[in-house]
């Protein structure tokens, strides 16, 4: 049984049952025709219950066939051109050798002793970062799962700091303390900021949601009147969350005038660059994230627009001071008297991938303009899906995009406000059961919207074309059918 445990007696073993997993992928990948088969949650949920785990196949081959069976024939596949549902990316090749270096080798980047190199690799990768936003020569910050828990920690920081220099009236207990704690973030702000305020135990109402302007941008006149009032009813303003890119709209708000307010109140500024972090790398579109540099912490998720594999994502801190506050000594781990650069002094996880080889393996193969790119030229479809959006009489359009999201809506002449709020969830469920295109559904204002988001370079404007021609088609036979049955009852 000693057969399986990757070492060097075991090492032909490792290469040839690699090389079959890489080709069950490959092969599979190479018949692909669209984005799903369009399975229902039942078929696949059967598929995946008939397996008895208490009975292995005792053969790599067989256990990857049975697996084709269970995932990858009714996998999601982020590379189909016309799969264009949620912030999810393709993922360049050399990413993909680093993610067999990382678990191969299996380091865990908590303390020095498990990840000399790798503890080296994170801290450039997070300088280089921090030198992109341009946060100055104190910065830090770590590797994360995702920006929910980039988001989580940054808030946690935040959170850390108002308690630390609060005024005297601030000197009851944190959690009574912690009631008064306001963060502000616009209405189109991602839910993990909701979410880390409750985790925090700051209470259901901490989180003040600021209005948006036409292009669903944070308004900062109205931040400013919301910091004025928390503060005038004896709140503590916490933190302000500017979002880089919503994830429904992709909307930046106005970090300038934000960094302003915050200046002006001595309000922690975090900036969840999530989504629209890979502008970083643009060589068209970086004067987008100005005013980032003034942030006091910032997400950004290479899983999105840096086209790197799950999990990727890091949170970066204008001072590095401001980590104490996930600081914690275990005498096992990373003692008090530990001289070495111990990452876990600055993460909420303590075992943790070393996720960061992937970004290095990118960028020392294809370097960061080539993923500039990349950004560019789905922000460029992004844009001209918005006109052809715009030209049809059947679709509205919520906004122009300033990422690479569209929310649009079937809506003809003659199709009531609530009529569409049926039709259009109708539209995304029959397309998905179709398997040819997989696009998201969201809300605005109360009604049904149906969204595209563009992550593939590969995407072409006929591609879009075609998804919105099956949206027209699809929504004009579902309200004849409507009205067919309504009329036979
Ligand atoms: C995706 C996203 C998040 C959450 O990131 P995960 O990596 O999914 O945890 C946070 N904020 C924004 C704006 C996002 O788009």
């Amino acid at each position: 049984m000693r057969q399986h445990l990757f070492n060097a007696s075991n090492i032909d073993r490792y290469r040839e049952q690699m090389s079959r997993g890489v080709s069950a992928v490959a092969d599979h990948v190479a018949t692909v025709s669209g984005p799903s088969s369009g399975a229902s949650v039942e078929a696949v949920g059967s598929r995946v219950d008939a397996v008895d785990l208490d009975h292995p196949l005792d053969d790599i081959g067989a256990a990857l066939s049975e697996v084709s069976r269970v995932y990858l024939d009714d996998a999601v596949w982020f590379h189909e051109p016309r799969y264009l549902a949620h912030l999810n990316c393709p993922v360049v090749i050399p990413a993909l050798v680093a993610e067999v270096l990382v678990s191969s080798v299996n380091s865990s980047l908590d303390t020095w002793d498990q990840s000399a190199g790798g503890t080296h690799i994170e801290g450039r990768l997070i300088d280089w970062t921090a030198a992109r936003l341009g946060l100055g020569p104190e910065a830090d910050g770590v590797f994360t799962s995702g920006g929910t828990q980039s988001n989580l920690q940054a808030l946690l920081v935040a959170r850390g700091e108002a308690y630390v220099a609060g005024d005297a009236d601030l000197s009851a207990t944190l959690p009574e303390t912690a009631s008064r704690f306001r963060i502000f973030a616009s209405r189109d702000s991602h839910f993990s900021v909701e979410k880390s305020a409750r985790v925090l135990g700051l209470g259901m109402d901490a989180v003040v949601t600021i209005p948006t302007d036409e292009r669903r941008r944070m308004d900062a006149v109205a931040l400013d009147r919301a910091i004025w009032s928390a503060r005038a009813a004896g709140h503590v303003p916490m933190a302000v969350v500017a979002t880089a890119g919503t994830t429904d709209y992709g909307s930046i708000d106005p970090l300038d005038r934000v960094a302003d307010v915050c200046a002006q109140h001595g309000v922690w500024m975090h900036v969840d660059a999530a989504y629209g972090g890979g502008l970083l790398v643009s060589s068209r579109r970086r004067h987008l994230l100005d005013g980032v540099e003034r942030a006091d912490s910032v997400t950004i998720d290479f899983h999105k627009t840096f086209f790197q594999p799950v999990s990727s994502s890091a949170v970066v801190f204008r001072d590095r001071r401001a980590l104490r506050h996930v600081t914690y000594h275990a005498d096992y781990l990373n003692p008090r008297s530990s001289a070495q650069p111990n990452q876990v002094d600055k993460s909420l996880q303590t075992t943790r991938r070393f996720d960061a080889l992937k970004l290095w393996l990118t960028l020392r193969t294809m370097g960061a303009d080539a993923i500039g790119e990349y950004v560019d030229a789905v922000i460029d479809l992004a844009r001209a899906g918005y006109d052809l959006l715009r030209d049809d009489a059947d679709l509205e359009v919520v906004t122009a995009p300033m990422l690479s999201t569209l929310v649009f809506r079937f809506r003809p002449a003659g199709l009531s406000q609530a009529d569409a709020d049926v039709v259009n969830p109708a539209i995304r469920r029959t397309i998905a059961g179709s398997g040819s295109a997989v696009i998201a559904g969201t809300t605005s204002g109360g009604r049904s919207w149906l969204k595209l988001t563009m992550l593939n370079p590969e995407t072409t404007i006929d591609d879009l074309r075609a998804v919105l021609d099956l949206v027209c088609e699809t929504g004009h036979r579902l309200v004849d059918e409507r009205h067919t049955s309504q009329e036979v009852h």
